[in-house]
Parts: C-alpha cells; sequence; structure tokens
C-alpha cells in the first residue's frame, strides 16, 4: 500500500495546465524527490497533496484513505502530513517547545511535553527548547521545523525546498540529518527540489517533472545511466549534444559512427555525450578522435576541460569533458577522445514545442 497515491490528477490556473494527468506512488517510508524546472508543476502537486489546493480532476489516496476525488477533499488537518517549507514557517511568537506542541493538541498535556523531547533529541536540538525561533539560525531553524512536522508522527511528510536558504556546507549537513530522522522513523516523503544534486543526493527515487507531467520516476542511477529522453539527460546532468541523421542503423558523429538499431532509417537524432563520457584515449581509433585543449577548469573533485574537434565530421566542434582531478591537460596540447558508451544517449530529434 502506497503512503502517497495521485492518480490522474491534473489542475489548472485559469487556461494554464499546471498539472496535467500525474500519477505517482510513493511508498511508505520511501523518500520522493519531485525534480523539474521552475513552472513546472512540483509546489501545485505538494499543495494538492496537502490539501492546501482544492483537488479539481483525479484521486489522491493516503494507505486506505482516499483524502481526495470528486466527491471529498479532506482539509490539511485531517490528512495526517507533516509539512516543510523554504521559509520554514516557525510561529514567531512562540518559543520552539510551544511551535512543536502546536500539532500535537490531540496528547495529554504530559504526552506532549514527552513527545516534544523526544522528538527534539533527534534532532539534536533539545538545548533549545524555550529559545525563540529569531535567536536560531537558519539550519536550527530548520530543524526545529522538522521536528514539528514529525512529531505528530505522520506517515507522510511534505517538504518544499527546505534547503534552498542555508549555506552550502550546511545544506549537506542538514540534507544528511533530514534523511536520517525521516528514515529512522519510516516517514514517506516527497520533496520538490530543482537541483539534481540534492535530488541524487536523498532520493529513493526522483520523479522529474516538465509542463505539468512526470516525465520519468527512477531512482537516481537510472536516470542518470538511462534516460528516457533529451530532457532527462539534460536536466540530470551535463551533456554535450550533437545532430546526426539515422543511416542504416547507424549515425555518423564527429566520434565515428553509433549504433542506433531501434531507430528508422532518416530519422533526425540528437546525440548525447555526458561531460564525463568523454575520456582520453590511446588512439585515434574506432571513437577516439584527436582535439586541442582550450581551457581547463580545476573543481576539486573533478577537471572541466573545453576542447576543439577538427576532423572530416565536424568543423570546429566544441565539448566539454570532465576528467579526473589528476588529469590536467596543458592549454594548447592535441590529445585523442574517446566517448564512453555508457554514457552516450541517441533519442529521435525533439520536435519544437
Ligand atoms: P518553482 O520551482 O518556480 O517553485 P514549480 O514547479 O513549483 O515552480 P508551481 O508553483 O507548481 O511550479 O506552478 C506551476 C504553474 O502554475 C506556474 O506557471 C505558475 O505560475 C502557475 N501557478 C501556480 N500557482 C498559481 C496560482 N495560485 N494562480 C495562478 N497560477 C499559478
Amino acid at each position: 500500500m502506497s503512503a502517497l497515491c495521485l492518480e490522474n490528477v491534473s489542475h489548472n490556473f485559469g487556461t494554464l495546465a499546471a498539472v496535467n494527468n500525474v500519477n505517482l506512488a510513493i511508498d511508505a517510508g520511501e523518500f520522493v524527490c519531485l525534480l523539474g524546472p521552475s513552472g513546472c508543476g512540483k509546489t501545485t502537486i505538494l499543495r494538492l497533496a496537502a490539501g492546501l489546493e482544492p483537488l479539481q480532476a483525479g484521486k489522491i489516496t493516503m494507505g486506505k484513505t482516499v483524502v481526495a476525488n470528486d466527491k471529498a477533499d479532506l482539509p490539511p488537518e485531517k490528512r495526517s502530513v507533516g509539512l516543510v517549507f523554504q521559509d520554514y514557517a516557525l510561529f514567531p511568537h512562540l518559543d520552539v517547545s510551544k511551535n512543536i506542541e502546536f500539532g500535537l493538541k490531540h496528547l495529554s498535556a504530559q504526552e506532549r511535553k514527552a513527545r516534544v523531547l523526544e522528538t527534539l533529541e533527534q534532532v539534536g536540538m533539545v538545548d533549545y527548547l524555550h529559545s525563540y525561533p529569531h535567536t536560531l539560525s537558519g539550519g536550527q531553524q530548520q530543524r526545529v521545523a522538522l521536528a514539528r512536522a514529525i512529531a505528530p508522527r505522520p506517515k507522510l511528510v511534505l517538504l518544499d525546498e527546505p534547503f534552498s536558504g542555508l549555506d552550502v556546507r550546511l545544506r549537506n549537513q542538514v540534507r544528511e540529518e533530514t534523511l536520517r530522522v525521516l528514515k529512522e522513523n519510516n516517514i514517506a516523503t516527497l520533496m520538490v527540489t530543482h537541483d539534481p544534486e540534492e535530488a541524487m543526493f536523498m532520493g529513493d527515487r526522483v520523479a522529474i517533472m516538465n509542463k505539468g507531467q512526470i516525465v520519468q520516476f527512477a531512482p537516481p542511477n537510472e536516470l542518470y545511466s538511462d534516460p528516457e529522453n533529451a530532457f532527462v539527460a539534460h536536466f540530470f546532468g551535463e551533456v554535450n549534444e550533437f545532430k546526426g541523421i539515422c543511416n542504416d542503423g547507424h549515425v555518423a558523429t564527429p566520434f565515428g559512427a553509433l549504433e542506433v538499431p531501434n531507430l528508422r532509417h532518416g530519422t533526425a537524432v540528437d546525440v548525447l555525450v555526458r561531460h564525463e563520457g568523454i575520456v582520453l584515449g590511446e588512439k585515434v581509433n574506432g571513437t577516439g578522435v584527436e582535439a586541442s585543449v582550450l581551457k581547463s577548469r580545476m573543481l576539486g573533485k573533478s577537471n572541466l576541460v573545453d576542447f576543439k574537434i577538427s576532423n572530416e565530421l565536424a568543423d570546429d566542434l566544441y565539448v566539454k569533458a570532465r576528467l579526473d582531478s589528476h588529469t590536467i591537460p596543458v592549454v594548447g596540447n592535441a590529445c585523442v577522445l574517446e566517448l564512453d558508451k555508457r554514457l552516450t544517449f541517441v533519442f529521435s530529434a525533439k520536435t519544437p514545442d
């Protein structure tokens, strides 16, 4: 049984189809990320699941309970869902303990006190029981917001870009802590993010959205190594792109011919190669081509290198490669580049929208 299940959910704002026939099921205890460009409908899905937006079409179920369909629409407080938004939304006039107690009115005073302490213990904030939100750092406020969301012991938590207000170092730490707390409590989570790295880091599965629809829903490694289309390949990593035409099961690229057995003769194709899919080779044969080094940037864990390829198949083609940080090609030198076929994808060329 799914902790959250959306079936054929659509939502319009006037003539705009913000969410267009979305199907999504999240397992108990699973962490799912909704990832996509600005305006693709991520927050609207979260608001529909929370009951903050009335459902127009489809069905939403949590466990065995239908929370919204054409006959019913349970209000947010009846859905047993924890919410954490980008701005933490703590009550400024209540201290940490009162902020968390707010969602525990169904418990006795004694139970409430015990639950507040237990939850603050989990997020490492027990010492701040009587602090007011404005006296806490962003990371501390985020932890309190998480504690408030999980204190009523919901089966599902909805997070909307909860880490975007934190600086990079703190963000990584708070991400790990959040993940640990949610997993320890076996809480299913749907988190909105527009950051592919964050989605890869946190998601058991990631739903990639574009224009109100889910384009692919899969674990991060699958999205990375087996994207369903060019949009996913672009969104979930960095790619070089070449154009080509399918000719008798092959497409000519600046790196030589690639096999495309599933595409019809004459089909226009986009060839996408991840930056990590261009590697230094030994000699020019197969997909090995000569290239000159234009620019090299050391980025800590990798080296981003710009190359120029000029051969009979490509006239001044510029490509980017992500090499390991110990490989620092000298600008102006010639190298041999090869394709890693596992990180090379061929799709029918996208038709203009
Ligand atoms: P972002 O990453 O920028 O937050 P998003 O993917 O979360 O974007 P939504 O906030 O769900 O996108 O919005 C989807 C579309 O619906 C956008 O085009 C947005 O302008 C529109 N929209 C959202 N809320 C409303 C509203 N209350 N009234 C009218 N249009 C809205």
